[in-house]
């Protein structure tokens, strides 16, 4: 058995290192990229949104690859989430990779004891003690990366020289993936942020706050948005994304199976406009918005094309009584950089206008230096 999974951000590293202890054949795809939307796209039904179909094309290059067991989360929620790895297993088979099975691993049900069943099951029911620690290893990776790429997020907005944040976050990528124990990789967290903190900044530099605020995926695969984090620190913004897989995995496989919901909040923000759940993060980006107006000088809502949670909120948003300037991006493989840019511009233009007017809701303090 070989297995593989679809891309979303940086996660393959941490089932890289769990499923490499575990001694399982497991293959990456190549990151995502024009072949896979290609590929996605000419497989995939018309209108299904671009999670799928980057999904898709992720597993048709791991098929490629020689992958038999191909890992796809599932939900039992509104969205169309839960037809996707039976629809995909389907085309798979289809265009000829009559082998291939689609591995279900349902998250929202099943919550952290579902995931480790399946892990078991791939590692060939290796004995409980062994899957803990290597998954423990897996999240510590985990949150490695996410703690690394929140002060790239920051020094983005005001590096002197654009585009050294992200380049020392690609080889602390590296570095992480790399490092085999504990050790090597506390000592590459360490040095990485260290590093960060040491780019020459402009003490002048007030960056604008920006949310990003919307659909899971698209939030966290960054092909998929077109790197919007990136530009946006080009142009001297600071970005504050929604959501990490290291804090969703925490809430969502840990402290929700105690009962503890870390979305309430952002729920009760959203009550007065929506009062229940629509699929997706469409309840979540009514409360977002709702709870950071006062806190950003913008947001930036990410929604994939025909994605229906999405187009909902899309619709809501400039109705609450909150106000604060939005930007909705539309993803999907018509969405060129070219036009995705001129939005980028013409809106951080008007946050800097707004700024410089003192109409923003309020002044901010932003920490230069010290990062870490
Ligand atoms: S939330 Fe939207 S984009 Fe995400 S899987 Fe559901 S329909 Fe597709």
């Amino acid at each position: 058995m070989r297995v593989s999974m679809p891309h979303m951000g940086n996660l393959y590293i941490p089932f890289k290192a769990l499923f490499q202890r575990l001694d399982i054949d497991f293959v990456i795809p190549p990151i995502s990229n024009q072949r896979t939307l290609s590929l996605g796209t000419k497989y995939s039904p018309e209108g299904l949104c671009i999670p799928f179909k980057l999904a898709l094309g992720n597993l048709i290059e791991a098929a490629e690859m020689g992958a038999d067991a191909l890992i796809m989360p599932v939900g039992n929620g509104i969205c169309r989430l839960g037809y996707y790895a039976q629809t995909q297993e389907q085309i798979l088979h289809e265009i000829g990779y009559a082998n291939v099975r689609v591995v279900r691993i349902g998250i929202s049900e099943h919550k952290l004891l579902g995931l480790l069943k399946t892990i078991k099951y791939l590692a060939n029911n290796a004995s409980w003690p062994r899957i803990i620690s290597t998954f423990r290893f897996g999240l510590t990776k985990l949150n490695a990366l996410d703690r690394i790429e929140r002060i790239v997020q920051k020094v983005r907005a005001v590096e002197l020289v654009k585009g050294t944040a992200n380049q020392l976050f690609a080889q602390a990528v590296d570095a992480i993936d790399k490092a085999d124990d504990y050790n090597t990789l506390k000592k590459a967290q360490a040095d990485y942020l260290d590093r960060l903190d040491r780019i020459p900044k402009d003490p002048q530099a007030q960056p604008l706050l920006v949310g990003i605020i919307g659909e899971f995926y698209v939030l966290l695969e960054p092909f998929s948005n077109l790197d919007v984090e990136s530009e946006l620190g080009k142009l001297g913004v600071e970005v504050r994304r929604t959501t990490f897989t290291s804090s969703w995995t925490k809430f969502s496989l840990f402290l929700n199976s105690l009962g503890i919901n870390e979305k309430d909040r952002i729920h009760r923000a959203a009550l007065p406009y929506l009062k229940r759940d629509i699929g997706g993060e469409g309840w979540e980006s009514v409360g977002e918005k709702v709870l950071h107006a006062k806190e950003y000088d913008g947001i930036i809502h990410l929604a994939p094309f025909t994605c229906m949670p999405e187009v909902v909120a899309q619709n809501i948003m400039p109705s609450t009584r909150e106000s604060i300037p939005i930007l909705t991006l539309i993803c999907d493989e018509q969405t060129t950089k070219t036009g995705m840019l001129t939005r980028l511009e013409a809106f951080v233009d008007l946050l800097q206008r707004k700024r410089r007017a003192g109409t923003n809701k309020q002044p901010r303090v932003t920490v230069r230096g010290g990062y870490t």
